[in-house]
């Protein structure tokens, strides 16, 4: 498939917005669920307007590298790794030349880093054998590259060439993918990339793609989540409404006690009295 077939507006009754590059059947919603996602979108806009890749890169190599480095990892502690990572190794030929103990110094603070040395050595010597040295840009190809996955293949796609073919779904993304109510609770990760396909346009895959994971980071933190405080939660998360609840009542029955405590203070205060008082002579 050429780079400009992704982009062939196609309507069929499976993808009814044109997406007839999209190798597989995506799922029914209704014109109701598609109208949630939209508030859903347009929130999360108003909310992230900058939300971008935080992953730092200068080209689709680097950003391949990067995303592979980034499986079980923060962007932050790749972002540490690769400047080093990337004077060394400048070029795809300079990775396909190396050996995964050469790279492995620059990756040793990742978890797996020797899995993820043996991957991006063999990812870079097949760009260089089998794509002349360039990322590929579709995912057909991308996939045959050790390392990257589906999830690999879109971040790649959709950052390095704008090109939406699928949902990036990581643990951010799964996660309030259920919690907003866009795929449901016992999804995998298949299903939800293709419910989110189905429900948002195709033009906002990648950009939602990161505001949900600027969420997820920022509000949805897997401790201390802001479910009660946050406007898009209260808005769209059956958390946020779980979570007021029990904070209403714990605020009720702490301002109950609060009296109770008082009382109990008085109390004291009256037995000891008439006591002291006997004792004082
Ligand atoms: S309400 Fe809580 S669980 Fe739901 S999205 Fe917000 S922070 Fe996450």
């Amino acid at each position: 498939m050429s780079p400009g077939e992704y982009d062939a507006p196609v309507r069929t009754p499976t993808n009814p917005k044109g997406l007839r590059d999209i190798p597989f059947p995506l799922p029914d919603v209704t014109a109701a669920e598609k109208r949630r996602a939209k508030r859903i979108l347009e929130a999360m806009r108003e909310r992230y307007p900058d939300a971008r890749c935080e992953l730092v890169y200068n080209n689709p190599r680097e950003l391949l590298v990067a995303t592979i480095l980034s499986a079980q990892t923060t962007d932050v502690a790749v972002n540490k790794a690769t400047p080093a990572l990337f004077a060394r190794f400048p070029t795809a030929q300079a990775f396909a030349d190396a050996s995964p103990e050469d790279i492995e110094p620059y990756v040793r603070t990742l978890g797996f880093f020797r899995n993820k040395a043996v991957s991006i050595q063999s990812a870079m010597r097949d760009v260089v054998e089998r794509f002349g040295g360039e990322v590929p840009r579709t995912m057909d190809e991308l996939l045959t590259l050790r390392g990257a996955a589906r999830k690999t293949a879109n971040v790649v796609l959709g950052n390095a060439f704008g090109v939406n073919v699928g949902f990036v779904v990581d643990t951010h993304i799964e996660r309030l993918s259920k919690r907003f109510g866009l795929a449901p609770e016992d999804a995998t990760v298949a299903m939800v990339e293709r419910r989110l396909m189905a429900l948002i346009p195709r033009d906002a895959w990648t950009d939602l793609s990161h505001m949900l994971i600027w969420h997820g980071r920022r509000v949805c933190k897997a401790r201390n989540g802001l479910c009660a405080e946050d406007a898009i939660c209260k808005a769209y998360c059956s958390n946020a409404r779980a979570a007021a609840s029990p904070a209403r009542a714990s605020t009720k029955s702490a301002a109950a006690k609060k009296p109770a405590k008082k009382k109990a203070a008085k109390k004291r205060t009256k037995r000891k009295t008439p006591a002291t008082r006997r004792k004082a002579p």
